[in-house]
């Protein structure tokens, strides 16, 4: 079984511009390529967790979100780096899906056969870290700055390639002893 590196989308993986449906409006944040390059060598299968309420508020729809995701993986791909799965919530509220819910969690680790108890939380949001700390993860916040009243994460990084050297370099390997 795999660990599972949990990564948020907008404002982790690439830049958080509000609702996105339109996918030539994919901006991948600088490093993210090298970072998610890092996760597969050290063995962890990259998942995007992103809630996407924009859905059923009504400005766009499941293919948009699916347009968005492909967009992201071709650009990802032109620097030599994917993802191996996408899972997204397009509720608003009643569904056991929308983080800090665990329910995207939950089916990618039942769909995929991953090792939950070895893997980690990446995000920019109160809410990643309340997923994280909910199912007793690690939780890296990254990239923020100014208020932040979620739970306190293992690291505040700069930016994804750093939250994942930190882990790689510091929690993976007592996590694996
Ligand atoms: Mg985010
Ligand atoms: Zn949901």
């Amino acid at each position: 079984m795999n660990p599972a590196a949990f990564l948020d989308r907008d404002g982790t993986l690439m830049e958080d511009s509000g609702y996105i449906g339109d996918p030539s409006r994919i901006r991948v944040l600088a490093g993210v390529p090298e970072a998610l390059r890092a996760l597969r060598a050290a063995g962890y299968e990259r998942i995007v967790v992103t809630n996407q309420s924009g859905v059923a508020r009504g400005y766009f729809d499941r293919p948009d979100v699916e347009a968005v995701h492909r967009s992201l993986s071709a650009a990802l791909a032109s620097d030599g780096a994917a993802v191996e799965a996408y899972y997204y919530c397009t509720h608003l509220d009643a569904c056991a899906c929308r983080k800090p819910l665990p329910g995207m969690v939950e089916r990618a680790v039942a769909e995929r056969g991953l090792d939950l108890a070895r893997s980690v939380v990446f995000g920019d949001r109160a809410g990643d870290m309340a997923l994280a700390a909910g199912l007793g993860l690690p939780g890296i916040l990254v990239g923020k700055t100014g208020v932040y009243d979620g739970p306190e994460p293992l690291y505040r990084a700069r930016d994804l390639l750093d939250g994942v050297r930190f882990f790689l370099q510091h929690v993976a390997e007592r996590i694996d002893a």
